[in-house]
């Protein structure tokens, strides 16, 4: 499927201002999110889509690479291969759009569902197809070492917020009207911890890194994408923690190509097989198996040996494995052998063109095009 344009994504004109693309984008991310649609998948590949154009229209650099070269200008998954993480992640570019709207940000006093993380997880194809368990390190917040989770230097108990009374909110007075706002002491808590721990400043967590095992199924390939529910950074004041998306990154194979269900691959023969026929041994990922070169087999023929691909994680028949064969020219002949062609090569001239069917339906091509040039 072809990207779609950013602007078009965002419903925004090409010179539209920051303030513009990020309203957009809040009231497209609003629309889509995944937890406002949880049973809607699409809304979920639209929230990818609006999610990917924001980040690369708020990001000044990137805006103007993705202006001059387009979609080819600005990679979105640069900088997030060999397993690592690149950006901003999922919660964090959320949270920093979204974080004014709903007034709390981190560390108010609402249950907060964690943040998604997304990972990329490189394999080889053997490994995709056969399926595998693979450990991968991923960063999450634990508990801080220095205040046991606490927050606070001595240990005790956070203090309920004076300027709000521990409601989290303060009222406005502005001319007319009266304005509800998120405290701006203690950001919505309600609490406000009088002697923050120094290394976590008081929220009671710190960044650290986890090891889980990722159980890759059978039949994956590029693009798919492993939910683990529950794996993601953990929830705020009791809220369920987010999931963490493996994404299947397969490595380029040296002999095969993926290609839906089948895989292709090309074997050189030497052409005195492919002039007499023959039989030759390619690998398959479950072995070796003969393949049978009929005589005059041409360069580019393909053979099918059915079974021989992939099954897809989603089920269905196995695909096949399609040979390209190519005749290879011979290289470093010695005296005898180069004598041995140029007799070949006598004893076919003066018979015609009948053994070269193509060459001679080619030439006959050729001049019937000079003809037909001479007279026009
Ligand atoms: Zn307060
Ligand atoms: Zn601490």
């Amino acid at each position: 499927m072809a990207k779609r344009d950013y602007y078009e994504v965002l419903g925004v004109e090409r010179g539209a201002s920051e303030a513009d693309i990020k309203q957009a984008y809040r009231r497209l991310a609003m629309k889509y999110h995944p937890d406002r649609n949880p049973d809607d998948p699409k809304a979920e590949e639209n929230f990818k889509e609006v999610k990917e154009a924001f980040e690369m229209l708020s990001d000044k650099q990137k805006r103007a690479a993705y202006d001059q070269f387009g979609h080819a200008g600005v990679d979105p998954s640069a900088g997030m291969g060999a397993g690592g993480f690149g950006g901003a992640g999922f919660g964090d570019i959320f949270d920093s759009v979204f974080g004014d709207i709903f007034g709390q940000g981190r560390g108010g006093n609402r249950a907060y569902r964690g943040a998604d993380l997304r990972y990329d997880l490189e394999m080889t194809l053997e490994d995709a197809v056969a399926g595998t368990e693979i450990k991968i390190r991923v960063p999450t917040l634990v508990g801080c070492e220095t205040c046991g989770g606490k927050g606070s230097r001595s240990g005790k108990a956070p203090d309920t917020c004076g300027t709000c009374g521990g409601a989290g909110q303060v009222r406005m007075q502005q001319g007319f009207f009266s304005v509800q706002q998120t405290c701006p002491k203690c950001r919505g808590a309600g609490k406000v911890i009088s002697d923050p721990c120094g290394t976590c400043g008081g929220s009671g967590k710190t960044r650290g890194n986890k090891t889980i095992s990722v159980k890759v199924p059978a039949g994956v390939d590029s693009g798919d994408r492993i939910r683990l529910s529950g794996e993601g950074e953990p929830g705020q004041n009791g809220g369920p923690p987010g999931d963490l998306y493996v994404n299947v990154v397969v490595k380029d194979h040296p002999i095969f190509a993926r290609e839906d269900n089948d895989l292709r691959c090309e074997v050189p023969i030497d052409f005195v097989t492919a002039v007499l026929g023959g039989e030759l041994e390619v690998p398959t990922l479950s072995g070796r198996v003969m393949l049978k070169i009929p005589p005059e087999t041409q360069t580019g023929r393909m053979f099918r040996l059915r079974g021989k691909g992939v099954r897809s994680v989603r089920g269905g028949p196995v695909g096949d494995l399609i040979c390209r064969v190519m005749v290879e020219t011979p290289v470093n002949l010695n005296k005898d052998q180069k004598e041995l062609l140029r007799k070949f090569g006598e004893s076919l001239s003066g018979e015609g063109n009948t053994h070269s069917p193509r060459a001679s339906s080619w030439l006959d091509g050729v001049k019937k095009f000079f003809e037909e040039m001479k007279f026009s």
